[in-house]
Formats: structure tokens, C-alpha cells, sequence
């Protein structure tokens, strides 16, 4: 069977996984966006969770030789904003880095992860692993300063977004010095000399992996979703379910209806929060904050501000841009608490991601400009509530244009997201 490439767009690097079906032990291939895993020979359907993160093996050439030793790496993969007074920069990165200091491995797992296979660890998976002593904080802290080291300053704030972080295990093992397992061969050390394996801390438990059911916690019904969706539905109940920790909890969610065949849903976070450092409660307010060209109405002093975050995983200029007009529009009607009806894009991009977003889409539309720099470092952005809404766009020929607001994302740019 041929296999989709196994890297994306812009040196996106995309996983392949091998593992088994934890009902029949049939053997199955992943997407690393994949959640939901429908077995092709017992059609048992689980969902996959890791309640901190995702623990990946590298494959030795030899994955029995008892003298292999796995060294940790951290592994983000998502946007960076950086607001400035002129304006928010955007910068997509996928990028891995030792999570356990020594001279004497690389820096790196390096762009050759791209072509391996890899599999699960979980806490059957024998071997000698290092445990990881670095935090994802202390790696995110230097991605900032290593990616916006060169523009001007002052930043005023900083936001990683709809990243996936995992930890990713790579084999070496010691013979006259230190071999890569992967490619079978000595690694060059810069310090030159021998490294001291006890002297590194191993672990024991890995971290668990997690496949839970996919019947409604509600009804019992069979939960239906891509196999990339964060977010599942039951159709019995009209409930949607969404992973936190080590189960599915229930969603609050709805959908502006609109008729015709040509329609595609793109689910959006509609989030409620108490902002500080600026008056903005109401759409009167955003109306004025961010100077847009339009009349006061009564209502709009009552209706409460409100921020849209794309549910899924885009390009992070366009994430913005999306946000922005989502955000700065006005209230569209026909919002009914329902699913939607096929087509529509999965949700991808989990709330918690969403919600580090929601400083940099308001230092982007912030007006006036010349106050950003006083103005934006002091806000405090705190959500209160959430709802996931699937908002219609209509197909054109190129691209789907919203159809209350008329702002539209290429056919082009919605494809190439699944790769993010
Ligand atoms: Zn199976
Ligand atoms: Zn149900």
C-alpha cells in the first residue's frame, strides 16, 4: 500500500506511527494527527489520549540490542506571535530540542526524523530510557528567544499557540564511544570526550497512553468524528465531547445554519473573558478600541464582547486574519444549538490553545496605534466561558467565502492545514 508523504509543506515534518490495536493486536499505521482509530480487522473504535504529552520512539536499526540508550528530546510544532507597536509578526516552527543537557549528544533529533516510522512509547516499551530534566517552559523560553532575537524592539508580548509538544526518544548506544542507533554511526562529540551513561537519571514509568471508548458518555450511542477531530459528536443525543485530562467531557456548542449545498463549516472558539487594562465589555466598546467604521447601536451596548479563534489548525498569518474578521464583525444570526450537517472541517485546535491566542488578536486590532506600546503590555486577557461554534462558508471557486461577513480562506490554504 503506498503511504501519503511523510513530510508537508515549508519543512513541516509529519509523523508516521506504528502501533497495535489495543483490542485484536492487529498491526496499524497513524497520521500523527490522528485521535480517533477505527481498527480496519476488529472495527473497535478508541480514542487516543496522553494526559500530559505524547511519548514517541525513534527505531534503532537494531531494536533489541540490550545496549541501546534512549535520550529524550522535546518537539514543538505550532505558531509564534510576537506583538509589536507596528504590528503582530507570525512565524510557524517545528523544531526539536534536547530535553536532557549534554555535550555529547546533538542538539537536535535533526530533519532525519521526517523519514522514520515510529511508535509509541507507553509503559510496556522495554528498554534504558534518560528521563528528561529540562521543562517544555525552558525549551519554549529559548525557541523566543532564538526565533525573535532579530526583531525590533520592544516586543510587547508573546504568544505559542496550537502547538502539539511531545517528547520524542532517540536510540544511541556505546561501544568504543557514543553510536547514533539510528543510522549506525559514532556521533561526533564537541567536547571529545567519553560520555559517563550513569550519570544521567533513567526513568521507569513513561507516562501513560490512553484509548478510551468511543460511546457517548451520555446516551451510549457511537461518537462520530474525523479521524483528526478533537471534538466528537453523538447524533443520538445532539452532544458534543471534547478530551480533558483522561476522559471526554461535554461541550457547549452550536451552529449558524445556513441553507444550500455549497456550504462548508468551519468551527470556531466564541469565548467570553473579563479583560483588565482596557474598557472592553461590550461590542460599543470594541467598536471604539479598535476604531471600526461603523454606527453605535442601542443593542450593541448590551451585547457583550465577544472573541472567535479558529477551531482548526492554519497557517498563523491566516489564523490571525481569520480571528480578526471573525472577531471585529458583527453578531450573525441563526446561531442554533445543533451539529452541523456535512460538510464540515474538524476541530483541530484545542480551546486551551486557543485561549493564548486572545492577547495577540487584541494587540492586532488595538487602536490608536501610537498607544499600543503603553497600552498592550498591562492587559490582561482572563476567559470566562466557551462555546464552539461551526460558522458557514460558502464554496466558491477558489475559496470559501463567510457568508455573513464575506471575508474568505483558499481552498488551497484549508488543504494544506491538516499538515500542521
Ligand atoms: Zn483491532
Ligand atoms: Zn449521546
Amino acid at each position: 500500500m503506498r503511504r501519503k508523504p511523510l513530510t508537508g509543506i515549508g519543512g513541516v515534518i509529519h509523523f508516521q506511527i506504528e502501533h497495535q490495536c489495543p483490542q485484536c493486536g492487529a498491526p496499524a499505521t497513524l497520521e500523527e494527527t490522528e485521535r480517533l482509530f477505527s481498527c480496519p480487522f476488529c472495527r473497535v473504535k478508541s480514542y487516543l489520549l496522553a494526559p500530559d504529552h505524547f511519548r514517541y520512539l525513534l527505531p534503532a536499526q537494531s531494536p533489541d540490542d540490550p545496549k541501546l540508550v534512549y535520550f529524550p528530546y522535546w518537539r514543538f510544532k505550532g505558531m509564534l506571535f510576537s506583538s509589536l507597536a507596528a504590528g503582530v509578526r507570525t512565524k510557524f516552527i517545528d523544531v526539536s530540542r534536547q530535553a536532557v543537557r549534554s555535550t555529547h549528544i546533538p542538539i537536535s533529533v535533526g530533519f532525519r526524523s521526517q523519514a522514520l516510522k515510529l511508535r509509541f512509547v507507553t509503559p510496556e516499551t522495554g528498554g534504558r530510557f534518560i528521563s528528561a530534566t529540562t521543562t517544555l517552559d525552558e525549551m519554549v523560553a529559548g525557541l523566543k528567544s532564538q526565533f525573535c532575537g532579530t526583531l525590533p524592539k520592544p516586543i510587547l508580548h508573546h504568544a505559542h499557540v496550537g502547538e502539539s509538544t511531545s517528547l520524542l526518544y532517540a536510540p544511541f548506544f556505546l561501544r568504543d564511544r557514543l553510536y547514533d542507533a539510528i543510522l549506525d554511526t559514532p556521533v561526533r562529540s564537541p567536547s571529545g570526550d567519553q560520555i559517563d551513561l550513569n550519570a544521567f537519571e533513567t526513568e521507569n514509568g513513561h507516562g501513560p497512553l490512553l484509548f478510551v471508548t468511543t460511546l457517548c458518555p451520555n446516551c451510549g450511542w457511537d461518537l462520530e468524528g474525523a479521524a483528526d477531530s478533537l471534538v466528537l459528536h453523538c447524533k443520538n443525543c445532539v452532544s458534543a465531547w471534547y478530551p480533558a485530562g483522561r476522559t471526554l467531557k461535554p461541550l457547549k456548542f452550536g451552529v449558524i445554519q445556513e441553507r444550500g449545498e455549497d456550504i462548508l463549516y468551519l468551527p470556531f472558539w466564541r469565548i467570553r473573558s473579563d479583560i483588565t487594562g482596557i474598557d472592553l465589555a461590550t461590542y460599543a466598546d470594541l467598536v471604539k478600541i479598535a476604531n471600526l467604521p461603523r454606527v453605535v447601536r442601542s443593542a450593541d451596548k448590551s451585547e457583550p464582547f465577544r472573541f472567535w479563534v479558529p477551531a482548526f489548525k492554519v497557517r498563523p498569518n491566516v489564523f490571525l486574519r481569520l480571528a480578526e474578521n471573525m472577531t471585529l464583525g458583527r453578531r450573525l444570526s441563526g446561531l442554533k444549538t445543533a451539529l452541523p450537517l456535512p460538510p464540515y472541517h474538524s476541530v483541530t485546535l484545542p480551546v486551551t490553545e486557543a485561549l493564548e491566542g486572545l492577547k495577540t488578536i487584541l494587540a492586532a486590532f488595538y487602536t490608536p496605534r501610537h498607544r499600543v506600546r503603553e497600552v498592550v503590555p498591562d492587559i490582561e486577557v482572563k476567559a470566562r466561558s466557551f462555546t464552539l461554534v461551526y460558522v458557514p462558508f460558502r464554496e466558491g471557486h477558489h475559496e470559501y467565502i463567510q457568508t455573513g461577513h464575506q471575508f474568505a480562506i483558499t481552498k488551497n490554504t484549508l488543504a494544506l492545514s491538516g499538515n500542521l
